[in-house]
């Protein structure tokens, strides 16, 4: 296993930069997320890891040497993509053993890891099958065994679920990372889809054109981003503009939010903030205890199983509030109602 670290990397293609000045370290038996809308430069970083393209600038070190020079087949990385090609005439064994052979491992040594492989993925009695006898998410194990059998010192993974349906992909998660967890190996894993990067990695980044803007562990940067972009990437955000009085963000109709971590911005100037809906609730009665309340009027309800989004109309804008699916039947168009929420869920984002 290795750790990874890139520094200031950069790449264009003709005028257009794909990735720019880009650092970020991949702890060594670390799961990374990155994470960014469509052409933000992903699969770009991880190509120039894996050794496909060279950058314009930058370093990239494995265990802190330099090998954006050393070509692919010398990094010792495993990857697996979202249309990974199983050779589809050869038995689930033989695919596995593929990269073994190529590095002309011993026959007895090549059979104990397969088998080993094969075990792990838990498709230990279906060595002798051919692809097209497997369902998707049991050759999508098969990619896996065949990433991970030549002992590499990093697994690349992009997009490696994108193909399955939702609830094979939920299952492929789980085990994925029991399995990224058991033989402990650096991970980089590319995704699209928040959710996924939030329930599988240790340390998620973002990134947007070419640059990485925010990064950290799953449960701070959901809870508390730094940038409006990984705020409303990651999730649904109400966003309040206003002005720091010094107490709080003032709201263009005057009403005073408390919010938390603004202490040394200077009083008149302009901010704002962000909440997420489901901090936020609904309230009946005594507000005194709440840091924060609006009272507005149901406009729109969404239903989506588990929870319902309101969409309340306040004085100072719409606001998105998610609430438990309790039957209420009075929350209908037109109620009205009170939301109330934490200073510690209210935090400044630029
Ligand atoms: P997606 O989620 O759609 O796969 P991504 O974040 O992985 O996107 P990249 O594939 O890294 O994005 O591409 C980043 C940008 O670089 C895009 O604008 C893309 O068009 C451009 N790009 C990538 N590879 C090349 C290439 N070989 N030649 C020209 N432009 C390229």
């Amino acid at each position: 296993m290795a750790s990874v670290e890139v520094k200031n990397l950069s790449r264009s293609f003709g005028n257009h930069k794909a990735l720019d000045d880009v650092s970020v370290r991949f702890d060594d038996g670390g799961f990374y997320a990155l994470l960014g809308p469509s052409g933000s430069g992903k699969t770009t970083l991880l190509r120039m890891i894996a050794g496909f393209e060279f950058p314009n600038a930058g370093r990239i070190e494995m265990d802190g040497e330099s090998v954006e020079r050393v070509p692919l087949e010398k990094r010792q990385i495993g990857m697996m993509f979202q249309n990974y090609a199983l050779f589809p005439n050869m038995t689930v064994s033989d695919n596995i053993a593929f990269g073994l052979e190529v590095r002309r491992l011993p026959k007895s040594e090549i059979r104990d890891k397969v088998r080993e492989a094969l075990d792990l993925v838990k498709l230990g009695t279906y060595g002798e099958r051919k692809p097209h006898q497997l369902s998707g998410g049991q050759r999508q194990r098969v990619a896996l065994a065949r990433a991970f059998v030549i002992n590499p010192r990093v697994l690349l993974l992009d997009e490696p679920l994108g193909a399955l349906d939702k609830a094979l992909r939920v299952e492929m998660q789980v085990e994925l990372k029991r399995i990224q967890r058991e033989i402990g190996i650096t991970t980089i894993f590319v995704t699209h889809d928040q959710e996924e990067a939030l329930t599988m990695a240790d340390r998620v980044g973002i990134l947007r054109e070419g640059r990485l803007v925010e990064e950290g562990e799953p449960e701070t940067i959901y809870n508390r981003p730094r940038s409006l972009f990984a705020a409303t990437f990651l999730g649904d955000a109400n966003i309040l503009p206003g002005t720091w009085s010094g107490e709080g963000l003032v709201m263009a109709d005057g009403k005073v939010i408390r919010v938390s971590g603004s202490e040394d911005r200077t009083p008149g100037a302009t901010m704002q903030c962000a909440v997420r809906p489901e901090r936020m609730r609904l309230v009946e009665g005594d507000t005194a205890s709440s840091d924060n309340v609006l009272t507005g009027t149901v406009i729109r309800r969404m239903f989506s199983g588990v929870s319902s989004t309101l969409h309340v109309e306040t004085a100072g804008g719409e606001i998105r509030v998610v609430v438990p699916n309790a039957g209420d039947s009075r929350l209908r168009d037109g109620a009205p109602v009170t939301i109330a929420w934490s200073a510690d869920s209210t935090f400044p984002v630029a």
